[in-house]
């Protein structure tokens, strides 16, 4: 089965850099992209769909989301709103309620979040655990999230429980939890910061990780400069998230390496905390990408478009480098390269503006633009 979509007033398709086409034509052809290129030499297709001129990109990746949880925190939001500072701790709130909570009830919170990111035009996601922090729940969280997306990441070590101590806690995580939830697991995740997990504390469970087989990615550097960034680099994490407080040392070595910088701009917006700097970054020769970092916490949403809108008001990114950064780099975060471009080959993911170019999704701020989304070959929004 393929199927044209025509009439793309600008097709942006992130492939070697924005790969910006006019008047273009992709054939999908079952779940991959079967062609690329201009109107006018477009192949037959057993289907065809005119998108009115509009503008077409990627569908989004987004490379960090924790989604697996019950409860909300909007008490603790309107709190910090009247100026209540965000501290590592309110994570432990959720951590009573997840507990509590049935796997149809946290299989219905992933559900009811996976829909409104693909409305989001988001087509992949990856989805942390962290709100159980006991070896069932913390097991119970990474099987969920493995129904959803092969994108799965252990976070145990997302803050100590209150009901146990910090060493015993540090050799569960890197011990009989490990074991437990690495059959579901991509990635070993750590919160490394004031009041969750030194840099000590951080190496040897991101150690633990790699030895069970676990690609490394670190949340660093969010709430202070601390050693999470050169850890990252040090042990070939694929990203480092946050990155809002980094010192000269902290880009020098994100330059020098294959570490993803994550940024996550709907935290600082919803934890009214200064924006990290990606055009210093950028600048600097860092690769840079956008996620959502949807969580009850501090970042309760899924807007990859507000993200983008907020990256080049905030961060200082151009339209350009934030699109790419929520979709081609969004994939390298994940060492992905089937998603994130439109190419011959890739993953049939795409989402259709209801807009004439991508930079609306910036000039735009809140205005709901993504018209189709379509995933693996066939539209779903
Ligand atoms: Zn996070």
């Amino acid at each position: 089965m393929t199927t044209l979509l025509t009439n793309i007033g600008l097709l942006a398709t992130q492939d070697a850099g924005i790969g910006e086409l006019t008047d273009a034509v992709v054939v999908l052809d079952g779940d991959r992209i079967g062609w690329v290129g201009p109107a006018s030499s477009a192949p037959a297709a057993d289907d065809a769909v005119d998108v009115g001129g509009r503008a077409v990109i990627p569908g989004f990746v987004d490379s960090h989301a924790h989604l697996v949880f019950s409860g909300d925190r909007a008490t603790e939001f309107a709190a910090r709103m009247s100026g209540q500072p965000y501290a590592a701790g309110g994570i432990r709130t959720t951590v009573a309620a997840t507990r509590a909570a049935s796997d149809e009830v946290l299989r219905a919170n992933v559900a009811r979040l996976a829909t409104e990111m693909l409305q989001a035009g988001i087509t992949t996601f990856e989805c942390k655990s962290g709100y159980g922090l006991d070896v069932p729940t913390e097991e119970r969280a990474l099987r969920i999230a493995s129904e959803f997306t092969p994108e799965t990441t252990y976070l145990g070590a997302h803050v100590v429980p209150a009901d146990t101590p910090r060493d015993a806690y540090i050799d569960l995580v890197c011990g009989e939890m490990l074991a437990a939830v690495t059959p579901h697991s991509k990635y070993v995740d750590v919160f490394c910061e004031q009041g969750a997990f030194d840099g000590d504390e951080t190496r040897q469970i991101l150690n633990a990780g790699i030895e069970a087989g676990l690609i490394p990615r670190v949340h660093a550097n969010q709430l202070s400069e601390g050693p999470g960034v050169q850890l990252a680099v040090e042990l070939g994490a694929a990203s480092a998230d946050h990155c809002t407080l980094l010192s000269d040392t902290d880009i020098d070595a994100l330059a020098g390496s294959s570490t993803v910088a994550t940024l996550l701009p709907l935290a600082e917006f919803s934890t009214r905390a200064v924006y990290p700097d990606a055009r210093r970054m950028i600048d600097a020769g860092v690769t840079v990408a956008l996620a959502t970092d949807c969580n009850p916490g501090s970042a309760y949403s899924t807007s990859m478009p507000l993200a983008i809108a907020l990256a080049v008001r905030d961060l200082r990114m151009t339209p350009t480098e934030a699109v790419y950064a929520a979709t081609a780099t969004g994939a390298q975060a994940l060492r992905r390269d089937d998603v994130g471009v439109i190419a011959v080959g890739k993953r049939a993911n795409l989402v259709v503006l209801d807009a004439q170019s991508y930079i609306h999704l910036a000039y735009r701020p809140g205005v709901p633009l993504i018209s189709q989304v379509w995933q693996n070959g066939r539209r779903v929004v």
